[in-house]
């Protein structure tokens, strides 16, 4: 039998435009899949009500956030709305060579700089909202907000999706179920493939001479 941790761990980078459904995804991806971990991002913007310091994210001074930079501890950072937001390296580190997964919710910018220096460990998966329309009520049902607040987050989010061309897989959100689905089903075709799997030469070679 292979083992089947005896492999090389997928970073699966997940971007979206907000409003796309891609919080929903990576949640009930992580409630249901126990090989992947969430990597938690550090951030120079304020917790939100609810959000936990390294459950959510590592909340730190724009000082502790450049000393991060200059430490070299972040995998990837970007500037984002005004904030810093960066990946740190060492736990995603642990967990590859540990043979887990690891589930990257970040920008178009951080993607493009982890398969910079991922290459075939990084797997991008876009996420597309079905309509325009329904982008627009997905925000607008998030609060009570402005029209001037709407709009800008509609433009925000066209920005986002105008780097889709740069990722693996590209899905369309328009039924939650069967997006989650989709990326299940990437995910298990990723890991399955040859060059991840490390102890395929000794096993085949195994099968070869029994
Ligand atoms: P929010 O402030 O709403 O949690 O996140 C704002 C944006 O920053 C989202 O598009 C999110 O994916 C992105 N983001 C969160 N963490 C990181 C990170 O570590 N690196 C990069 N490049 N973007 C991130």
């Amino acid at each position: 039998m292979i083992d089947s941790h005896k492999r090389r761990g997928v970073m699966l980078v997940f971007c979206a435009p907000s409003g796309a459904g891609k919080t929903t995804i990576t949640r009930q991806l992580l409630e249901k899949d126990d090989h992947i971990s969430l990597s938690v991002s550090a951030t120079t913007r304020a917790a939100r009500p609810g959000e936990e310091e390294g459950v959510h994210y590592f909340f730190k001074s724009v000082d502790g956030f450049k000393h991060m930079i200059a430490d070299d501890e972040l995998l990837e950072w970007a500037e984002v709305f005004g904030n810093y937001y960066g990946t740190p390296r060492q736990p995603v580190e642990e967990a590859l060579s540990a043979g887990r997964d690891v589930l990257f919710d970040i920008d178009w910018q951080g993607a493009r700089q982890l398969r910079e220096k991922g290459g075939d460990d990084v797997v991008s998966v876009f996420i597309l909202p079905p309509s325009s329309a329904e982008l627009e009520r997905r925000l607008r049902d998030r609060g009570q907000d402005a029209d001037d607040v709407i709009m800008k987050r509609m433009a925000k989010a066209g920005a986002e999706i105008s780097h889709w061309e740069e990722f693996d897989y590209v899905l369309v959100n328009d039924d939650l179920e069967q997006c989650l689905a989709s990326v299940e089903h990437i995910i298990g075709a990723e890991r399955v493939k040859r060059e991840r799997q490390m102890e395929l030469n000794a096993f085949v070679k195994k099968l070869l001479t029994d």
